[in-house]
């Protein structure tokens, strides 16, 4: 699976705002927009494109579209967080909702809500923030996959090794782009130096 770490220099600092646990939430949520904008970008970057002319105000060009549909997937809740920079910059996208829930326990998955629109075609973002364990995207691959989709990359935060080393085993065909890859997962399963809890810092919960 290729990963791919987004090491740009703002990328970087944005995501030291997001680590920093004085960012308040109104600052966190703009700041994982501005970074999703880069993620998302990134996770585009091997689109096909098809050549179109245009007439610019003084002559003929040739121009691009986008070859492939695109659909964002949002893995409920915290995924919702990447949703509005992802339709800003697709605005045509068609967009899923996966709704999986972390049994505190044991950390895997439980699903509680599924809705997508027609992926055969397109090129599928799933936006899930923290790659932790890696088993709610290893869910919400293989549910958009049973639901026809063939082209599909993860778009995330913060991975951790764990997590990665997962989806590489279960779905080598997938691209995860993210942020940054972390060092470990600690007893709680969250992500270690990470970030805290994508959810309760974009929304304001605790
Ligand atoms: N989910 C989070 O929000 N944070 C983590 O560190 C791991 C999973």
């Amino acid at each position: 699976m290729p990963l791919t770490i987004v090491d740009h220099p703002l990328a970087k600092s944005l995501l030291t705002i997001l680590r920093d646990r004085d960012t308040d939430t109104t600052r966190f949520r703009e700041t994982a927009k501005r970074l999703s904008y880069l993620l998302v970008a990134e996770a585009t970057a091997d689109l096909p494109v098809v050549e179109v002319e245009v007439e610019t105000p003084l002559e003929g060009a040739v121009g691009h579209r986008l070859g492939r549909d695109l659909v964002c997937v949002a893995v409920f809740r915290a995924g919702l967080g990447l949703l509005d920079a992802a339709l800003d910059m697709l605005p045509d996208a068609a967009i899923g909702y996966a709704g999986v829930q972390r049994n505190e326990e044991t950390a895997e998955p439980m699903e509680y809500y599924a809705k997508f629109p027609d992926m055969e075609n397109a090129r599928v973002l799933i936006l899930e923030p923290m790659l932790a364990t890696g088993g709610s995207l290893e869910w919400a691959i293989s549910t958009v996959k049973e639901h026809g989709a063939r082209d599909v990359s993860a778009v995330c935060v913060v991975a951790a090794p764990v997590g990665v080393e997962r989806i590489e085993a279960s779905h080598p065909d997938v691209r995860v782009v993210t942020a940054a890859l972390d060092s470990q997962l600690d007893h709680n399963f969250y992500i270690r130096p990470g970030l805290g809890d994508m959810g309760d810092r974009l929304f304001g919960t605790t």
